[in-house]
């Protein structure tokens, strides 16, 4: 299993926020069943971000508005679920959004939403 770096500061990092700022433009992480060595994970930083909205509750393809409390900053968390014969299969993606996509989307305007 690979340990990320949990320092990545990468060139152009949009935020140095202490909350989010480790979180990247786009993160992606998938889980297979049976294949754990190459499952990859959301930093857990974003864990410490507030749901303000959920546009789907209790459905495991998830769709969530979420906002950084510490420095105010939008993201948009897309959960993936496929149920295959080989195990199943788990994504997750975690975007930034800017502002004005994020107030689109809190006004229902759903085909805002970054598809990957
Ligand atoms: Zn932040």
């Amino acid at each position: 299993m690979i340990v990320s770096d949990p320092t990545p500061s990468a060139p152009g990092e949009p935020s140095d926020c202490r909350d989010c700022g480790v979180l990247r433009a786009r993160e992606f992480a998938s889980q297979k069943g049976g294949w754990a060595d190459h499952d990859t994970f959301l930093p857990t930083a974003w864990k410490r971000l507030e749901c303000v909205r959920d546009f789907r509750p209790g459905d495991p393809r998830a769709i969530q508005l979420l906002r950084c409390s510490g420095c105010g900053a939008w993201f948009l968390y897309r959960a993936q679920y496929e149920y295959l014969a080989g195990g199943s299969e788990d994504e997750q993606l975690i975007f930034r959004l800017d502002p004005s996509q994020a107030e689109e989307i809190l006004a229902g305007n759903l085909e805002r939403i970054p598809e990957s």
